[in-house]
């Protein structure tokens, strides 16, 4: 059998495995890839996938990074089913049609920026009538069901413990007489989360692909978490001003608003400070918690069992249009404001940012992990300015880094949940991780557990077989294109002479032309003093 990376291979994004055995093909996730343009583009190019050769599709939860790309590739001819959970469905329902909505006011967006540069108008990646599609495809499959899609595969689900309904995919598969066990670890929840379980035990795989976002750290404990949040509130009550929270519209924003309940019983959040969820989707996230009590842990069971609803406080505001949520920026005094994307480089989040980020006395708490090259990342970087909408906004605003609230197990945890293996000669591939953390991972485990540890490239082909020596084949020019360094900054070079040429003419100007021209010159040459110091 082959495995193919077709994302998460060194980052975070775009987890998608295709696997070929006995003439077969299906494929683990098919998740959207984010980042920077460079990394976004490889959500156009589907092609690559085989869309209409993929006979059906595992997904492990309903995160955009495990599921987003569903639509493009039902876009591109893929018409087989989509096995998950009953919430993961459900989740589904709302999360892919939003991010459809997404992708078209995206692709409006950029053709009313092509318009006037008299081009050709913009395709968005999928609409919501692709998501629509997709939706009839999926297929519930419940934890601990195994199933099996054709005659030499089993599969099962069992509880990640990462957000609701999210799974760890079990494959048995028979290749020419001999039975071999694969693990997806889909994303391995943190244990001690709020709202979920804790993460399955798995005890045996002879090839396991396991997520490794915080392979190189630990969280902080989550007594620290609850404190650092009262803090950055107590912060900004007393300046008056707002604590911005990105987070994801499902699992954080509800873990969030169960903390600011703990927070509110314990008499740390003030009683006149509104919270706004400001979020649609939100709204309906939260209703499929209701439906899917099932599906949480014992804890919050037991509060709801005693008429008391963690997911929800006196203060707690949900702005469902957009001028509701505006109005949270007209409105002064003291406010928490929840809202998405996590990693603020999409949705309501760039609004809230705008209007807060400069002013001093406000916070910003981060609660996720914030990918490469995304604005959360240069936030938590300490980026002195970022662009917002077109626009330099000063970061003035106290930022709060807690990572005690992620859905994701830190290093020690995952070394636990890997130290339950018995299989001695099992291979771990690390996926869903960006290298330095992989990195740090394999070293532990390869000191600590001896297996064998391999950490795949993008579009890397592995041949599978109990045993034997794994056959890799890379693709390095397509995981990583060579850039031309040479012609990019010799080319700048011949630019800044042409203006250097065009002096007498700069100089003959009126004084508001050359002021105008100053002016732009001068910008371009922060841009160019902020980019040298970044390297
Ligand atoms: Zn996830
Ligand atoms: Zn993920």
């Amino acid at each position: 059998m082959k495995i193919k990376f077709m994302g998460a291979a060194k980052t975070v994004t775009g987890s998608c495995y295709i696997m070929e055995t006995n003439g077969h093909r299906f494929a683990v996730d098919c998740g959207m890839h984010q980042g920077n343009a460079e990394i976004e583009k490889r959500n156009w190019d589907v092609d690559i996938y085989e869309p209409r050769t993929i006979e059906f599709f595992l997904i492990t939860h309903a995160h955009i990074d495990h599921s987003g790309l569903l639509p493009r590739l039902v876009k591109k001819g893929f018409r087989g089913p989509i096995y998950t959970t009953p919430p993961t469905k459900d989740l589904l329902g709302i999360l892919l049609l939003d991010s459809a909505h997404i992708q078209e006011m995206e692709a409006q967006w950029k053709s009313r920026k092509r318009a006037r540069h008299g081009e050709n108008h913009s395709d968005a990646l999928y609409t919501q009538k692709d998501a629509q599609m997709t939706l009839p495809l999926l297929q519930s499959v419940m934890y601990e069901k195994p199933f099996s899609p054709f005659p030499g595969l089993k599969v099962n689900f069992r509880d990640a413990g990462h957000i609701l309904g999210a799974s760890m995919v079990e494959l048995w598969i028979e290749e020419n007489g001999a039975q071999s066990k694969l693990v997806f670890s889909g994303d391995v929840g943190r244990s001690a989360q709020l709202l979920v379980e804790d993460p399955s035990i798995q005890q045996a795989a002879d090839f396991l692909f396991m997520e490794s976002t915080y392979g190189n750290r630990n969280h902080k404990n989550e007594a620290d978490s609850l404190d650092e949040l009262a803090e950055a509130i107590a912060y900004s009550y007393k300046n008056r001003e707002k604590v911005v929270i990105p987070a994801f519209a499902l699992e954080r924003t509800q873990e969030i608003i169960y903390t600011l309940h703990m927070l509110a019983k314990d008499g740390r959040l003030p009683a006149d400070m509104p919270v706004f969820v400001d979020s649609p989707l939100a709204i309906k996230a939260t209703e499929i918690f209701r439906r899917h009590t099932d599906y949480l842990d014992d804890n919050t069971k037991a509060l709801l069992k005693k008429g008391e609803n963690p997911l929800d406080l006196p203060q707690l505001r949900f702005t469902e249009t957009t001028d509701e949520s505006m109005a949270i920026n007209t409105t002064n005094g003291p406010a928490v404001v929840i809202s998405a994307s996590g990693m603020a480089d999409a949705g309501r989040i760039k609004h809230h940012l705008r209007h807060n980020l400069w002013r001093e006395g406000a916070s910003v708490v981060f609660v996720g992990f914030q990918a490469q090259g995304t604005t959360g990342r240069k936030i938590v970087d300490g980026a002195e300015k970022v662009r917002i909408f077109q626009e330099e906004i000063a970061v003035k605003a106290k930022i709060f880094t807690i990572n005690g609230f992620s859905a994701h197990a830190g290093q020690s945890q995952l070394m636990d949940w890997l130290s339950h293996f018995q299989t001695q000669d099992m291979q771990v591939f690390l996926i869903h991780g960006e290298e330095s953390s992989q990195q740090a991972l394999a070293g532990m485990i390869r000191e600590r557990f001896k297996f064998q540890v391999v950490i795949p490239d993008y579009l890397e082909e592995v041949t599978l077989k109990p045993g034997y020596e794994l056959k890799r084949v890379e693709y390095p020019e397509k995981a990583a294109p060579r850039i031309d360094w040479v012609y990019i900054l010799g080319d700048l070079e011949a630019k800044l002479a042409q203006l250097q040429a065009r002096r007498a003419q700069l100089e003959a100007k009126t004084w508001v032309a050359q002021t105008d021209l100053r002016d732009r010159v001068l910008e371009l040459n922060r841009g160019l003093m902020e980019t040298i110091s970044e390297i």
